[in-house]
């Protein structure tokens, strides 16, 4: 019988796909390593082990603890499937913004959840790290994992999502392309792949314009998941060799069509990471091989960029049927 002791045990070894329609005009093969296959349905399944395993053997964590963590999304499902697995307990503090649809999922596997108030500045004491920081130090064995300062987030990528990547291609992989949001995923991968390939594989990084990591001025943006308005630990600025800025129409137009040309139901993250590849890809020779990595799955978005209405309501176009079928199509 060939069979999995635990869900937590299925994380990683995720496919690379192809990416034919979007790639139009482009001579490179660029394949995307689509992050929605691990159990938790996103790359932060990845850390969640990582962090807590380290947690345990550096005493933070003892059995009956408690994992507290401010998190909206995709790190919180991470955790909760390792939590339920070893019996702790998860307090997740979110700020009331993101109630919805992901909030929904933290509950439903069974985690207690803290709405904060979205519009206090961080020193507030109701803000969203406030009231993390307070949980922690009220309630008895917490622990906060701290994604951001946690060098257990780009170890576990260096560990999984690099060797995965140079394995499946057969080291002939060229460039990386990733979303920057701790940082995790492009400082750990991309460090494995410049070691691996003694420096020829080109690291590239999207950014959502009006975040940090791409410079220019800081403002808002409406892609989740990647940016910053600070540069957390978790971020290895050496890593990159260049950074997009894409803007969010950009963004969201193509995670669209990745939905409706691809099959490829996947996270705005996703769609920007994409728009920063086939930037990059376009003068590349037909030998050069381009892998973007996706993310998150598209279902926790539904009400947002995939509605007609959400998209007008923010002021972005709605492309039409040519704007979103390839050339050549029926
Ligand atoms: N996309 C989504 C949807 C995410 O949740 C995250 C994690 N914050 C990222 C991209 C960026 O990954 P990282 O934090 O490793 O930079």
């Amino acid at each position: 019988m060939r069979y999995a002791q635990s869900v937590a045990d299925l994380v990683g070894n995720t496919p690379l796909v192809q990416l034919t329609r979007v790639t139009d005009g482009i001579a490179a093969t660029v394949l995307a390593k689509v992050e929605y296959f691990n159990p938790g349905g996103s790359a932060k399944d990845r850390i969640a082990a990582r962090i807590i395993d380290a947690a345990e053997r550096d005493g933070l964590l003892r059995p009956g603890g408690t994992i507290v963590e401010p998190t909206s999304g995709n790190t919180g499902v991470g955790l909760a499937l390792v939590a339920i697995q070893r019996g702790y307990r998860m307090v997740f503090v979110v700020p009331d913004k993101f109630a919805g649809a992901k909030v929904d999922v933290l509950k439903a596997y069974g985690a207690e959840v803290v709405e904060t108030p979205t519009s206090v500045p961080p020193e507030d004491p109701r803000s969203y790290y406030s009231v993390a920081d307070r949980l922690v130090r009220e309630i008895p064995g917490a622990f906060m994992p701290n994604q951001f300062a946690n060098p257990n987030g780009p170890r576990s990528h260096y560990e999984t999502t690099g060797p995965e990547i140079w394995r499946d291609t057969d080291g002939r992989v060229t460039h990386f392309v990733a979303g920057i949001g701790t940082g995790g995923t492009i400082s750990g991968t991309g460090r494995y792949l410049h070691d691996v390939s003694d420096g020829v594989v080109r690291v590239v990084g999207a950014d959502p314009e009006g975040s940090i990591y791409s410079g220019g001025p800081l403002h808002g943006y409406l892609v989740e998941g990647v940016g910053e308005d600070f540069l957390p630990d978790s971020y290895d600025p050496s890593v990159p060799d260049e950074i997009h800025r894409i803007p969010d129409a950009e963004s969201f137009a193509m995670t669209r069509r990745l939905a409706r040309e691809e099959g490829l139901l996947v996270g705005g993250s996703s769609g920007m990471a994409v728009v920063a590849a086939l930037r990059a890809a376009r003068d590349l020779p037909a030998s050069a091989v381009v892998v973007v990595l996706l993310p998150d799955h598209g279902r926790g978005y539904l009400s947002r960029f995939y509605d007609d209405d959400w998209l007008r309501d923010h002021g972005f176009d709605v492309a039409g049927p040519e704007a979103s079928t390839h050339e050549g199509a029926p």
